[in-house]
């Protein structure tokens, strides 16, 4: 009998300290680069003693693991970029809705799912890029403007195949309607001066190289090459200033419809959008905090401020298909 007792109570010790250890983490799958999440999940973990386990990946890599890991998948939250990237996830049924006061309060509804599936917990402007030895600001205005005569083979442009882009065209559908996007897109593409870059790096050092004279670009690409001095004479201006203003995007986060560590998720996206939280997570990339009352890192802050579109970034993931389709019939590569 006391042999007996002794194992239950063994039995029940272990199975303290396995709800217990299930109870002190949460396991993140994110396509946001490890430098940029490592710090932020430390100062989670020293603040909550809750554990983030992580593994990093390409976006559509991770998503279609989620998928085929089905109910056993061991990813709490869903870490990405783009609210493309995000929606597609909402809409492939891999996120559960979380309706929190917290992020609420800290996130703009704008930034954030009309179902509470994913957050936006920085913001990415992507605008123009121009070399200022050739371009007085005073002749830009706005993204329809690019698509104009005088623009003619001194445009650079990043590839259609990136999401940012595909978003970046959504948004321009939503705005202005799908035929003036398509004579929009159209311009672009007749006034390119070289073949379409495989990213926003690349094209930047086209400009430096005397390839084009103006660009559209992520602005924290742009904070990358300011941060170590190599922008030379390219400088950021913001579009649409008398009009909905620049087009925004995120990266963000949500729930997975089989989180194993509810709570715990929970407790992580709601302190992703507090103040503390927020330096860090948009600071790391030299992104916009998607919490209004937090400060942008003085590199940033120092562009100054400009208006944003405010339009429900889900649009972007609700017109990707048909913005795909469109820059297809409109020759960009
Ligand atoms: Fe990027």
């Amino acid at each position: 009998m006391k042999i007996f007792h002794g194992i239950v109570v063994i039995l029940l010790a272990q199975l303290f300290t396995a709800a217990y250890a299930a109870d002190q983490s949460v396991n993140v799958y994110s396509a946001r680069k490890e430098h940029l999440i490592k710090p932020v999940f430390a100062k989670f973990e020293a603040k909550t003693g809750i554990k983030v386990e992580y593994l990093t990946g390409k976006s559509p890599v991770l998503l279609e693991r989620i998928k085929s890991e089905g109910a056993k998948t061991k990813a709490d939250i869903f870490m990405t970029v783009d609210a493309g990237n995000l929606w597609a996830a909402a809409i492939a049924g891999l996120l559960q809705a979380y309706k929190s006061q917290e992020l609420d309060k800290n996130i703009p509804s704008y930034l954030k799912d009309p179902q509470n599936k994913w957050f936006g917990f920085s913001i990415r402007a992507r605008t123009i890029v121009y070399n200022s030895k050739k371009i007085n600001p005073s002749e830009l205005s706005t993204y329809e403007n690019l698509a104009e005569k005088s623009w003619n083979k001194r445009l650079c442009l990043r590839t259609s195949n990136k999401v940012y882009n595909q978003s970046l065209v959504a948004m321009l559908i939503d705005q202005l309607g799908e035929s003036k996007t398509e004579e929009i897109v159209k311009g672009w593409v007749q006034n390119l001066a070289v073949p379409v870059f495989s990213n926003d790096t690349r094209l930047m050092e086209g400009i430096l190289a005397g390839q084009c004279d103006v660009g559209i670009v992520n602005s924290y690409y742009y904070g990358r090459l300011e941060k170590d001095k190599k922008h030379g004479d390219l400088r950021l201006f913001w579009l649409n200033q008398n009009t909905f203003g620049v087009h925004v995007n995120i990266s963000g986060a949500g729930i997975t419809k089989h989180a194993k560590n509810l709570e715990n998720a929970k407790k992580l996206l709601d302190w992703l959008s507090s103040p503390e939280a927020q330096n860090l997570f948009a600071d790391l990339n030299l992104e916009f905090p998607a919490n209004q009352s937090v400060t942008p890192a003085p590199l940033v802050k120092a562009w100054g401020s400009f208006k944003h579109s405010q339009k429900n970034i889900a649009k972007a993931g609700y017109l990707q298909a048909k913005a795909i389709k469109l820059m297809d019939r409109m020759g960009y590569k």
